[in-house]
């Protein structure tokens, strides 16, 4: 059966006079995909609506913002309530501490925090933040790590980086990218020997804790302590980029998690309730190096914007009640389980930490960025294709998580297991 996207087509054909690609990131192009992406109108709990009228149960989430679902009531509510009174005044509102405190209150790493607009300047701010805390260069990432599009992070990048095959993309310049080391994942011995060479240039060590964004990777047994220990050795910065996990893999996130206490966290997506919204925070004595109360300059004119801080809130708010964070581990438990007997008939693998997984068309589970770059893209490729005619929505790479969240009812993820089955009988 033909997927009806007329009205699709026609707003790309229109998009794309405009605006290069059609679209404002290049992950949303459905490049990989092949064929052109759907545009949409309307979205409520777990279900998105496209131009054309489809409805898709959606488990891209938005890359990872909706874990509440779409459109939830009491967030929405306080939303128009604040835009009502106004939406930006370039000074300190009451909403940006009280959504600073929620966050301190949840993430056992965080003593203070500071908000800007996006996960790309959060990231951004914390390595200055590490580099002017410790006076030195040297940032470490890991190959298929993604942390936004600043210069110096797109050094062997994942996400939409990696669907363009570059090392580094044009227009970063090389003396830039000479201030990143970027690591293979999962490589105890890689971390070991810079450390032992170049130990004590490192300015900061950052991770993904749990890496979405070459789809889901879990970090093998022992490799976050092992940077934990490294970094406290050397005199180096631990960075958890919780931009994905933050306030997902527990109340407290991955740090939490995983009872690893990283020195800065950087998070955004969740924390916005669906409004552009990023924050970096952690070790006090850290954060104060940010002017002005220190040297270290960072800035935002519409960071800690009210409306975004009123949705960030009651959004937190919504998620810290009793016994959320236990469903959403039993829910996506009991649906990965399901999941991964139905994919173990075919070439294909499941990788899941949490509610986070990543269905691989590759015979054996992905450790690091290159073991993902041997996935049957092709085969992906139609697989989704199908699996969109089966009104589920996939994040459209092999180099994406996608989530089980909140709002998704029992019901909707039995369709979504129907769906996936079908569209792999269409495959193989
Ligand atoms: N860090 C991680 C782990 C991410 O997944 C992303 C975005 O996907 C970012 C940083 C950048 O966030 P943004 O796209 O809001 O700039």
């Amino acid at each position: 059966m033909e997927l009806l996207s007329k009205q699709s087509k026609q707003a790309f054909e229109e998009a794309i006079r405009y605006i290069p690609g059609g679209v404002n990131s290049p992950v949303r192009s459905f490049k990989s995909i092949g064929r052109s992406p759907l545009f949409f109108e309307k979205a409520s709990g777990s279900v998105l609506t496209d131009v054309d009228g489809n409805d898709y149960i959606d488990m891209c989430n938005s890359w990872g913002v909706t874990l509440l679902g779409h459109a939830h009531p009491e967030v929405t509510e306080a939303v128009i309530a604040r835009v009502q009174k106004g939406t930006t005044f370039g000074a300190p509102t009451p909403e940006e501490t009280l959504l600073a405190k929620k966050v301190i209150d949840m993430v056992p790493a965080i003593d203070m925090v500071r908000f800007v607009s996006s996960g790309t300047e959060a990231v951004m701010s914390a390595v200055r933040v590490a580099r002017g805390f410790t006076g030195r260069t040297l940032l470490v990432k890991f190959d298929g790590c993604y942390h936004g599009h600043a210069d110096h992070l797109l050094v062997d990048a994942g996400s939409g980086v990696a669907e363009t095959g570059e090392h580094l993309t044009p227009g970063v310049p090389r003396e830039f990218a000479q201030c990143t080391v970027s690591l293979p994942f999962n490589d105890p011995k890689a971390v070991k020997a810079l450390f032992e060479t170049r130990g004590e240039e490192i300015a900061a060590v950052i991770v993904e804790p749990v890496p979405a964004n070459m789809g889901v990777v879990p970090a093998g047994s022992g490799f976050l302590q092992l940077l934990r220990d490294l970094t406290t050795q050397y005199g180096a910065l631990l960075i958890f980029d919780e931009v994905i996990t933050g306030f997902r893999m527990s109340r407290g996130g991955a740090g939490q998690y995983f009872g690893i206490t990283p020195d800065l966290v950087t998070l955004g997506k969740i924390i916005g309730g669906g409004f552009p919204v990023g924050a970096f925070g952690g070790r006090r004595d850290v954060m104060e190096v940010l002017a002005p109360l220190g040297p270290v300059y960072q800035a935002g004119t519409l960071s800690g914007n009210p409306v975004a801080m009123e949705a960030g809130y009651h959004t937190l708010r919504l998620l810290d009640q009793p016994g959320v964070y236990e469903d959403l581990a039993r829910k996506a438990e009991s649906f990965l389980g399901k999941l991964r007997a139905i994919v173990d008939r075919y070439p294909v693998t499941l990788n899941s930490v949490g509610p986070m997984f990543t269905l691989f068309f590759h015979k054996k589970n992905p450790t690091n960025f290159e073991e993902v770059k041997g996935c049957d893209f092709e085969n992906f490729a139609w697989f989704y294709r199908s699996l969109l005619k089966e009104g589920v929505y996939f994040s459209p790479s092999q180099y994406e998580a996608n989530f089980v969240n909140v709002a998704h009812t029992e019901h909707q993820l039995r369709l979504v297991l129907i769906g996936v089955q079908r569209a792999l009988s269409y495959v193989y």
